[in-house]
């Protein structure tokens, strides 16, 4: 006869085991899991944001012993991390040793962390360096090797497009708005409408970027830009231009730097700071003159069918939540919205946004898995639960090929790791679940933007 407290230590031993093998690392470990993951590595993806500079101009770039080029400092340096972590700084032309010696321990204390993890999991895939365990002579062979790889922008097409295996990519090129210019063949242009809102004033726009004014291009084009109705054909005219140019969609990132609460302003208040010198105006003037452009800028994203991907959520903490969106987004209907980020960290409220306003509104989960593995996970299982599996996309938010990679295959980590989950519970098919994961990662995106369809180029 087994003893009382020994039958009980016993079943609570395997209650554990039955608990843990829904826990996440057992989930990467059933066969489940393995063979959607397979089926979603194998998809073809269409990555609907990024922001990969021209290769000469890439923002890693630095100088170094050998020349101007890309090391480990550049990646690390040039991804997320330094928002949870210190990189000790790359001083022109220095040894890497003399670096590494003070930069060794940087990572001590993030590395739980999802912006650590995605750049960890781009290194040991393509370089075959755990940064966990990484020595002094792994990390000086490197920054050799990274250094090498971009002597030639093959690199970056190897990893976006075979590594990665993308075959489109958005790219949002914040460098240079309104040039709607490709830099790469596998590249999608974005029409970033950001620096359009503030239009009030040609003072408005630095000449260090002639690419963000408005009134630069009137200029180029003969327009006059007298008043609020001329920056309105300006305004058309630039659709026309980024439509011709072969732009899919609109991006803004104003939840960078004000509200996301946008009110329908009559043209007349308008028209009062149209004309002014920032310094001449009240905070509630010129959020008149922003708001009144964001409307018309809506209004024309249905008119010439670019859909409007707006940044929601992480950034400026302080009102960007998407629900300051609805009254916008309802009165807009003939307009396709897509929240970016699932709106982090309210990814619940963004889901809720959509089940009531499925039919014009996507969710981009860009970025998301790369903030929070966790909350990603979180988002993909109740978004799944609350709409159709087609109003979910995917991007990888980032400006180098490593950064690239390694939030892509987090990406790919984090779906096929939810619908193992919803396969292992029996709330999902595992035939429905591989519908569901080339859908996130590629069919949404060509439903929503079929002119990329004449563009596929992979088998
Ligand atoms: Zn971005």
């Amino acid at each position: 006869m087994i003893p009382r407290t020994l039958f009980i230590a016993a079943l609570c031993g395997m209650l554990f085991a039955s608990a843990g093998r829904l826990s996440a690392q057992a989930t990467r470990q059933t066969e489940i899991y393995k063979r959607i993951k397979l089926k979603i590595d194998a998809v073809p993806a269409i990555d609907t944001h990024d922001h990969l500079w021209p290769f000469d101009r890439l923002p890693g770039l630095r100088e170094t012993s050998r020349g101007k080029g890309m090391n480990v400092a550049s990646i690390w340096g040039n991804s997320y991390w330094p928002q949870v972590g210190r990189l000790t700084p790359w001083q022109p032309k220095m040894e890497f040793d003399d670096w590494w010696k003070d930069a060794k321990d940087d990572w001590d204390n993030s590395r739980a962390t999802s912006f650590y993890r995605y750049t960890q999991i781009a290194l040991k895939d393509l370089y075959g360096v755990d940064w966990d365990r990484v020595t002094d002579e792994q990390a000086r062979e490197l920054d050799r090797k990274i250094f090498d790889n971009y002597r030639d922008q093959k690199w970056l097409h190897h990893v976006v497009t075979e590594k990665a295996n993308i075959e489109l990519m958005f790219n949002d090129p914040y460098w240079a708005r309104l040039a709607f210019e490709k830099s790469y063949p596998f590249e999608v242009i974005v029409f970033n409408i950001t620096s359009l809102v503030r239009g009030f004033h040609a003072s408005e726009y630095g000449p260090e970027n002639p690419f963000d004014s408005p009134y630069e291009f009137a200029t180029k084009h003969g327009l006059p830009m007298n008043s609020v109705d001329d920056f309105l054909k300006v305004l058309d005219r630039l659709f026309l231009e980024a439509k011709d140019k072969g732009a899919v969609c609109l991006k803004s990132t104003l939840a960078y730097q004000r509200t996301l609460e946008f009110d329908n302003v009559p043209k007349e208040r308008a028209e009062a700071a149209f004309g002014k010198r920032r310094t001449t105006l009240t905070p509630e003037q010129i959020k008149d003159f922003e708001d009144f452009v964001f409307w018309r800028v809506c209004e024309l994203s249905a008119k010439y069918e670019l859909p409007f991907q707006i940044h929601t959520g992480h950034g400026r903490i302080q009102s960007s939540n998407p629900l300051l969106l609805v009254d916008l987004i309802e009165a807009n209907l003939k307009t396709k919205f897509i929240l970016f980020h699932g709106g982090y960290p309210w990814v619940g409220e963004t889901g809720a946004i959509l089940l009531r306003h499925w039919n014009h509104v996507w969710i981009d989960s860009v970025w998301l898995p790369s903030l929070s593995y966790s909350m990603g996970k979180r988002a993909y299982h109740e978004w799944l639960e609350q709409m159709p599996s087609t109003r979910i996309m995917w991007g990888g938010d980032c400006n180098h090929g490593e950064g690239i990679y390694g939030s892509t295959e987090l990406t790919r980590m984090c779906i096929a790791e939810v619908l193992a989950e919803k396969v292992e519970r029996g709330d999902l098919l595992e035939d429905h679940a591989h519908r569901i994961g080339r859908q996130i990662m590629r069919d949404n995106a060509l439903e929503l933007f079929p002119q990329l369809k004449e563009r596929l180029w992979k088998k």
